[in-house]
């Protein structure tokens, strides 16, 4: 059988504040992702979503608890190493978009695609492609500021997912949109990860938008249960 996509054991996750005050986030947080899958995190806001999503995404460290990417452990990796895999197998979307100002929607697909070595034709042409998906071709050349909010969420998600990542991470990526937006834009991302056959943990404290995944996962204490 396959390795799980994204493998999380035990994980512990602890933040000083002040001196000598200690909070604990996550308790031995465990979720296996598997090949494919589309799992949402659900808690309110403060349970510590970010904060798994961030170490799951290689952009924060676990102080403890083993964490496996396609069955690679990273714990210990090198510097050059976690950064690669961050770069080619996790696509990250966050609530607010983050796109670059001064770039165009197909410029801010274009770059990640030109760091990762991709030929500046073919990552046009793939960025092309995402943002016909999502249905917004016609605004490859507007600069963020020109697009509407659940436009500009969705370049982000071409930007996620431009250098083919294995797992989709999002973090409430609807959350900043009015309710009519968010339903429609959640669904364009659904389609988005379905096509592809991604494997995606996308958190909301939407029990709705939560529904429409394949399986549910609450953060509850520190430690993750089926919903
Ligand atoms: P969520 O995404 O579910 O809203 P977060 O992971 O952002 O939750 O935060 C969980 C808790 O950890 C919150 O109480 C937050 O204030 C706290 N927290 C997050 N980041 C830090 C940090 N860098 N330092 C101290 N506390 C933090």
């Amino acid at each position: 059988m396959n390795d799980p996509v994204l493998e999380l054991n035990n994980i512990h996750k602890a933040y000083n504040v002040g001196k000598s005050n200690e909070i604990a986030i996550l308790k031995g947080a465990n979720l296996r992702l598997e090949a494919g899958e589309v799992v949402a995190l659900v808690a309110p806001s403060g349970a510590g979503k970010s904060t798994l999503l961030h170490i799951a995404g290689l952009l924060d460290f676990a102080d403890a608890g083993d964490q496996r990417i396609k069955g690679e452990s990273v714990a210990g990796l090198s510097d050059r190493r976690r950064t690669q895999m961050r770069r080619n197998d996790v696509g990250f979307i966050y609530q607010f978009h983050h796109l670059l100002p001064e770039f165009t929607a197909l410029e801010n697909i274009v770059l990640p695609q030109l760091v990762n070595g991709v030929t500046q034709k073919a990552a046009e042409a793939r960025g092309a492609e995402l943002l016909k998906r999502v249905g917004i071709e016609d605004r490859a050349h507007h600069r963020p500021a020109e697009l509407s909010g659940g436009e500009q969420q969705r370049v982000a998600f071409c930007r996620a997912l431009a250098n083919n990542p294995s797992i989709l991470l999002a973090d409430e990526p609807t959350g900043n949109l009015d309710p009519n937006t968010s339903d429609r834009v959640f669904g364009a991302l659904m389609e988005l990860v379905q096509e592809t056959g991604l494997s995606a943990l996308i958190a909301t404290h939407n029990l709705e938008l939560a529904a429409r995944m394949g399986r549910q996962v609450r953060l509850e204490n520190g430690v993750l249960v089926p919903l």
